[in-house]
């Protein structure tokens, strides 16, 4: 019995180009600009950029200096820290707030594969839950789903998990996922394109599926997890 769906969304929802042609170079094109007319607010990041540049500065990593009172010097940390795939919170902070303003405008909308709304609609129809396990932020997660090319698909997810809640290749993520899903693990399918996530989510004893999409990775290990091309190809 599935009472509860998670989805991984890079390569399981959304093709992974989308995220790192269109979504990354989107904020990256604008941070200037963004950082300039924003700068008043963005004080907490830039509390936490600076303690992240010294430890870069300190390590050879990053040989620029950083003022925090320039938007510009600003900007240019937060475009090398994309440039080296940082997973740092005051970058996708501001990140999301990029998004959602381009979002908001009709700017951007996100691509899901084709069979993920009729998915969510027959899942809602059977009393499923739906949730979201990402890597990026819960902000940027709702905007994917509220702006998307099937249009908003927001009102059928529950619950959104970021990296806040584990790491996603940790069971005991899951388990706490399951926990504030009040389901059993065992009733939870978990849907991702990394091998290391289902196996950490088996370990927590969530069942899985291997999503094989265009645009992914080729998984090179045999896995002991069974494997869809579509949602449509689930059985449920
Ligand atoms: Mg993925």
């Amino acid at each position: 019995m599935i009472k509860a769906i998670l989805l991984d969304i890079e390569g399981t929802t959304t093709p992974i180009d989308f995220v790192h042609k269109t979504l990354f170079p989107f904020a990256k094109a604008r941070l200037d600009e963004f950082v300039a007319a924003h700068f008043g607010e963005l004080r907490p990041e830039i509390e936490q950029l600076e303690i992240e540049y010294h430890r870069d500065f300190q390590n050879q990593i990053y040989g620029r200096a950083f003022n925090a009172d320039a938007p510009e010097s600003i900007a240019n940390y937060l475009k090398f820290l994309i440039d080296v795939d940082r997973k740092s919170t005051p970058l996708k902070n501001i990140q999301g707030r990029i998004w959602q303003s381009g979002y908001e405008s009709g700017t951007l909308a996100s691509h899901l594969f084709p069979d993920v709304a009729p998915a969510f609609v027959r899942w809602a129809e059977q009393g499923r839950t739906v949730a979201i396990f990402s890597s990026g932020s819960v902000l940027a997660q709702k905007l994917i789903f509220k702006y998307s090319d099937a249009g908003d698909l927001s009102p059928f997810i529950a619950n959104y998990f970021d990296t806040t809640t584990g790491a996603k290749k940790e069971p005991e993520s899951y388990r706490r996922i399951a926990r504030d899903l009040r389901t059993n693990a065992s009733e939870i399918l978990f849907i991702s394109d990394v091998p290391a996530e289902l196996d950490a989510a088996r370990e927590a004893e969530l069942q899985t599926v291997l999503s094989i999409r265009e645009g992914n990775g080729i998984v090179r290990h045999p896995t002991h997890h069974d494997a869809v091309a579509s949602f449509g190809d689930l059985g449920i």
